[in-house]
């Protein structure tokens, strides 16, 4: 640039600042074509569909800021079932959700925090920086400006009804990388690609569920039953073999009988017979666990959207569960192996850690719902499962669920494109 403004330039100086040292270079023509070559190569790269080829093994990677996209060690391991896999190097974000439940709480933006009011009231503050997403119960509300910000940092809003029924998200302008909903728009029109996703969903989503009545029994019997055992194994072997959607549907429907057949033999009987559970009903729940399970649902659902609309996915298009107006099918597909392992999972461990008793429901129009201390509390346990870190079977690292949730979305996309030859799906022994 300067050479062609007429000044005379035959060198210049790299400054290396940790080590003080300075380095003359020629500007020879060798070095010119190098440039020139290089810069082609980039602008190449820049208008590429895909993304370049991960490194192997390099010792960058740890300390590269992309890593928990980019991958590299995860997508190695996955094509050629070999290597060694680092823990991944970008931590936990240290930011929490934050719930707002009480009954016509006005948010506001005061500075870089965030104040919950209510009838002008301050009744908490937040920092901005320590927050990942708002979610508002009932008729709360905000200020435009503290809106703007959010929007601004990333931090997704989540309206739900007082009763915890997703009602909307409101979120940025959304996800720059298109290609990853091409990618996803065009599998979704494939019958054969939908099925394979769909089987392994299913199938993980039984093991799992085999795996927690393992853990958790407490029938009359000390173990659990083996023929029990052995029909979900059944299940989760059909279900990798369905050969249509139709089919699968109904391998899911017959071990999720046998399933919530079981249930009830997890929880911990209560002396007022509070949390005795016969069968899984809905819409409204009819009794506390059946409250508690379709709560814990809710909350799965909004966590995936939260995660699907960062990593540039349309939770809205999915492969397994039909697209219907306003129904994240995405989200309810890859949250299925997740159900027993996050959702059941809390509701078993509040019920039996005595976190919630008969006093935290109430029973109207014959429905059952949670009272604000009951839904409060089981909020807290939702959290500190999402907290919880676990070994990934795969990959051998330790991450919590929250974390591992968008590790298997960042996976998807790779398998949408191509890139890795299965969805890995995450299971538990
Ligand atoms: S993690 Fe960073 S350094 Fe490693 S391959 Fe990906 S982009 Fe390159």
């Amino acid at each position: 640039l300067l050479r062609e403004h007429g000044y005379e330039v035959a060198g210049g100086v790299l400054y290396f600042a940790a080590s003080r040292e300075r380095v003359p270079v020629n500007f020879d023509d060798a070095l010119i074509e190098q440039t020139h070559a290089a810069i082609t190569g980039l602008r190449a790269l820049a208008q590429a569909a895909l993304p370049p080829e991960p490194l192997t093994e390099s010792p960058k990677c740890p300390r590269c800021s992309l890593v928990g996209i980019c991958q590299p060690d995860e997508i190695a391991f996955l094509r050629h079932q070999s290597g060694e896999l680092r823990p991944p190097y970008v931590a936990d974000p240290h930011a929490l959700p934050l719930h707002v439940q009480t009954p016509r709480a006005y948010l506001r933006k005061e500075g870089d925090c965030m104040v919950v009011e209510v009838e002008r009231e301050k009744i908490m503050e937040a920092r901005l920086a320590d927050v990942s997403q708002v979610v508002v119960y009932g008729g709360g509300g905000m200020t435009t400006p503290l809106l703007h910000e959010l929007l601004n940092r990333g931090i997704p809003v989540t309206w739900l009804s007082y009763g915890g029924w997703l009602m909307g998200h409101t979120v940025g302008a959304g996800h720059h990388n298109v290609e990853v909903r091409t990618d996803q728009y065009r599998a979704s029109f494939d019958p054969e690609k939908c099925l394979a996703l769909a089987r392994g969903l299913v199938a993980a989503k039984i093991r799992n569920c085999r795996t927690l009545l393992r853990r958790n029994w407490r029938g009359s019997e000390p173990e659990v039953p083996p023929d029990l055992l052995l029909s979900l194994k059944e299940d989760s072997r059909h279900a990798e073999r369905a050969t249509s959607l139709a089919t699968l549907l109904g391998v899911e429907g017959s071990a999720a009988a046998r399933y919530f057949a079981n249930f009830g033999r997890l929880l911990k009987a209560d002396e007022l017979g509070a949390f005795a559970f016969a069968e899984r009903n809905r819409r409204p729940p009819r009794d506390p666990v059946n409250a508690l399970l379709s709560f814990a649902y809710s909350m799965l659902t909004r966590e995936w959207l939260v995660v699907l609309s960062a990593v540039g996915l349309d939770a809205y298009r999915g492969f397994y569960h039909q697209q219907r107006f306003a129904r994240p099918a995405l989200a309810l597909d890859l949250m299925e192996p997740f159900r027993p392992l996050i959702a059941d999972s809390v509701v078993i461990t509040a019920i039996n850690n005595g976190e919630l008793g008969a006093a935290d429901f109430v029973r109207a129009a014959g429905g059952c719902a949670l009272t604000d201390r009951g839904r409060r509390a089981f909020i807290a346990a939702f959290e500190r499962r999402m907290a919880t870190e676990v070994i990934h079977p795969l990959f051998g690292y330790a991450a919590s669920y929250r974390r591992l949730l968008e590790v298997q979305a960042r996976l998807l996309i790779r398998w949408l494109a191509g890139e890795i030859p299965e969805y890995p799906n995450f299971t538990t022994r």
